[in-house]
């Protein structure tokens, strides 16, 4: 299939594969299309209409959203491009060549845009779909509440049926970045008087609305990403059930799927090919340490960065072959377990960091620390929560015995 209809054969060289062919179009159009100031690190859109994007950063955006490529894999009445599997890996590759930033990432393209293209209606697709290609609007998720956790099907917020909408009224918390969102999807208890999994719906929501309130989490480092999500007989247009009225239990675990997989660089919705787990450890180790012709002198510490870099190494393959065996935008259960390494080689590669550096990687900020020395102190605590973010470690542990090797209960 072909990006907004192109035709390679038109221009085509017999010597050379349709896949090399893809290659080269799509390195010359990005070369001319990608503004100098959306390569490098820098302001990535997720869809808020409250953050203001640089001129660059916008303009990347809307050249990829009409080429289709901000959802590339999605259909083309839908805002994608629909690229094949392989095309998608070309284009993903190129965009890391020249250094391109993602145009567009975020809950939109990643988590609730391929469960409305799964499982809504032909009306939701049409509705919804477009504006997320176009980052025109970001999403919150609303799952977690006070008592629903892990236990994700004991939650509470009610929602309940008045002609051709709903009135919500619940909590729910650690909603990230809902301050800056504009909508929500939400898991609501629709049916109370059903089994807790078969009383569940999964709805869209206006966040723009008097019966919504945002509540800043402030947390010990003084930065609030977390928010405490309230509804006070909010209003959801009935139509926006996705999957159906009381299946929101399988609507919700299919995009805690799409979630995990965006976590582990498996989820081939969006255009943002996943974490790139870096391969720069044994350099930066080797600032802090003794090094004997090069290698790191400490026995211990030299077998440890070296089970490490295997371990990221076949945690690249692993991202790879999941990649290459896909049928759908994202894979089902494998997600809990790409997830739960790739977590777990992030978190070992931050401990190892810190004990390399020493009284150097317990600095916060101040005098005598370098910048990327806090920063490394600050990653290492943050990222203790990609064992519990879209699922904690024990729950992926779990998923894996039962759904993947089916161990009993
Ligand atoms: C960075 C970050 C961002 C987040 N963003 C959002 C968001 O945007 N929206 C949202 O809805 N939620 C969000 N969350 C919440 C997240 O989904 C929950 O924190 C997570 O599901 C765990 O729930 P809990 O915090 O209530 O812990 P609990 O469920 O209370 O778990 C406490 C401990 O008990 C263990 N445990 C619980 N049940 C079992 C079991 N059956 N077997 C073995 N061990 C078990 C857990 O593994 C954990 O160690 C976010 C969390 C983080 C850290």
């Amino acid at each position: 299939m072909r990006a907004n209809g192109e035709s390679f054969n038109s221009t085509s060289d017999p010597g050379m594969s349709q896949t090399e062919e893809f290659r080269s179009t799509t390195r010359a159009w990005l070369e001319e299309n990608c503004p100098t100031g959306a390569r490098g690190p820098g302001q990535i859109p997720w869809g808020s209409s409250k953050i203001e994007l640089q001129p660059d950063v916008r303009l990347w955006l809307e050249r990829m959203a009409e080429r289709g490529w901000t959802v590339p894999t999605w259909p083309r009445q839908y805002g994608g491009a629909e690229l094949t599997r392989d095309e998608y890996t070309v284009l993903i590759e190129e965009l890391k060549r020249m250094n391109a930033r993602t145009p567009l990432t975020g809950r939109g393209v990643n988590y609730i845009g391929p469960t409305i293209l799964e499982l809504g209606n032909d009306d939701q697709k049409a509705r919804w779909l477009p504006g997320i290609a176009r980052g025109e609007g970001g999403w919150a998720m609303g799952y977690s509440e006070p008592d629903a956790g892990s236990d994700l099907a004991s939650l509470s917020t009610r929602a309940e049926l008045r002609g051709d909408h709903y009135l919500l009224n619940g909590r729910k918390t650690w909603t990230s970045d809902a301050m800056d969102c504009d909508y929500i999807f939400v898991l609501v208890r629709t049916d109370p008087d059903k089994p807790k999994h078969e009383g569940i719906s999964l709805v869209l929501v206006d966040l723009s609305q008097p019966g919504v309130q945002i509540r800043p989490i402030r947390l010990l480092s003084g930065a609030s990403p977390f928010n405490e999500t309230l509804f006070e007989d909010a209003v959801a247009r009935a139509d926006d059930v996705i999957g159906g009225v009381n299946n929101g239990w399988t609507v919700g675990k299919r995009l805690l799927q799409f979630e995990r997989s965006t976590h582990a660089g498996i989820n081939i919705s969006g255009s943002q090919g996943g974490r790139v787990i870096e391969g720069h450890m044994p350099e930066t180790i080797k600032r802090y340490v003794p090094t004997i012709k090069g290698r790191v002198a400490d026995p211990l510490l030299r077998a440890r960065l070296i089970r490490y870099e295997q371990n990221g190494h076949a945690q690249r393959l692993t991202q790879k072959r999941v990649i290459e065996e896909l049928e759908a935008r994202a894979p089902g259960y494998a997600s809990s377990a790409v997830k739960l390494t790739g977590a777990l080689h992030t978190q070992e590669g931050d401990e190892m960091l810190l004990a390399a550096m020493g009284t150097r990687g317990i600095g916060w900020q101040g005098e005598g620390f370098e910048r990327d020395e806090t920063e490394a102190t600050r990653t290492w605590l943050r990222q203790k929560s990609l064992t519990i973010a879209g699922g904690t470690k024990e729950v992926q542990l779990n998923i894996i015995a039962k759904r993947v090797l089916g161990l009993p209960d």
